[in-house]
C-alpha cells in the first residue's frame, strides 16, 4: 500500500433492523407501565385466555410486517408526548416473546434512544428472552393468571410452570416487575390460590406491585366481529366485596396492589 494513501476512518454500521409482525400500536395511560405509553401490539400468541381482550392478535397471519426502524420512526412522532410525564414504550401483544429478535431489537433501540421500556408478557416463552434483552427492559409486566396449575390451564390452555420459572429468573436478575392478575368471579377468585400467589410474589423481592385487574366484557363486540364465541359472555365483573377481599389478601403478605 502507498504509505501516503489516505486510510478511510473506520465506520460502525448500524445493526440491521429486525422485521416483525404487529397487529397495531396505540397510546395508553396508567395501565401498561408508568406515564403515557406507546404500546406496540405484536401478533401471535400461543395461549387462548378465556377473557382475552385482544383476540385480533392471536394469529401472525392477521398482522402486518414492519421493521424496528419503521416502529422507531412512528414512536419519534410521539416522543415529546410520551416522555413529558415519565412514560415510554411498552411491547405487548399477543405474545412479544414469540418474536424474540424483533422484540429484543425494538427494546434495544428504545433504550438506546433514552426511552423507558416495558415488556408485557405471559412468561410462557420466558426462555426466549435473553439476559441482554432483559437488561434493555426497564420494567416487566408479567401476567400470572392463576397460582393453581389446573386453573391456569383452564384459563389459558397452557402450563403455569414456565411463567413461575420466568418470575424467579426476573427476581434473580433484579429486574423491576409488575404482576398483572385478572380477577374473574368463579374462575380465578379461589382464596387459597390467591394466598398462594401473594406468598409467591412477596418472596420474589423485585415485584413493585400487583395490578388486580377486574374482569370485564368490553371485548364482546370484538369477538362478535371476528365471528368468535366469547367464552365468558355470561360472567359478571367482580363486585366491590370480592375486589376488597383480594386486595386485602395481597396486602396481608406485604404486596402493594392497584
Ligand atoms: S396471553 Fe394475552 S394475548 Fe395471549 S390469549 Fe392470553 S390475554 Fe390474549
Amino acid at each position: 500500500m502507498n504509505p501516503c494513501q489516505a486510510v478511510p476512518p473506520p465506520t460502525t454500521e448500524p445493526a440491521p433492523a429486525a422485521t416483525g409482525v404487529i397487529s397495531s400500536w396505540d397510546l395508553s395511560v396508567g395501565v401498561d407501565g408508568p406515564g403515557t405509553r406507546f404500546v406496540v401490539f405484536t401478533s401471535g400468541c400461543p395461549l387462548r385466555c378465556l377473557y382475552c381482550q385482544n383476540p385480533e392478535t392471536w394469529h401472525m397471519r392477521d398482522g402486518h410486517p414492519v421493521t424496528t426502524e419503521e416502529v422507531m420512526t412512528e414512536i419519534g412522532n410521539y416522543r415529546r408526548f410520551i416522555t413529558v410525564a415519565g412514560g415510554g414504550v411498552t411491547i405487548s401483544g399477543g405474545e412479544p416473546l414469540l418474536q424474540p429478535r424483533f422484540t429484543a431489537d425494538l427494546l434495544h433501540r428504545c433504550r438506546d434512544s433514552g426511552l423507558h421500556t416495558a415488556l408485557d408478557t405471559s412468561g410462557l416463552l420466558g426462555e426466549r428472552a435473553t439476559d441482554a434483552m432483559l437488561a434493555d427492559t426497564d420494567l416487566v409486566l408479567l401476567d400470572i393468571k392463576s397460582y393453581s396449575p389446573a386453573t391456569y390451564r383452564r384459563v389459558t390452555g397452557g402450563p403455569l410452570q414456565p411463567t413461575l420459572r420466568f418470575a424467579r429468573r426476573l427476581a434473580n436478575l433484579g429486574r423491576p416487575t409488575w404482576i398483572r392478575f385478572v380477577l374473574v368471579p368463579g374462575l380465578t377468585d379461589d382464596p387459597a390460590d390467591i394466598d398462594g400467589l401473594a406468598r409467591f410474589v412477596s418472596g420474589l423481592g423485585n415485584v413493585e406491585r400487583v395490578d388486580v385487574l377486574p374482569f370485564h366484557r368490553m371485548a364482546t363486540g370484538k369477538y362478535r366481529r371476528l365471528g368468535l364465541p366469547f367464552p365468558l359472555a355470561d360472567t359478571p365483573p367482580p363486585d366491590e366485596d370480592l375486589l376488597a377481599r383480594v386486595h386485602d389478601q395481597f396486602h396481608r403478605h406485604g404486596v402493594p396492589t392497584t
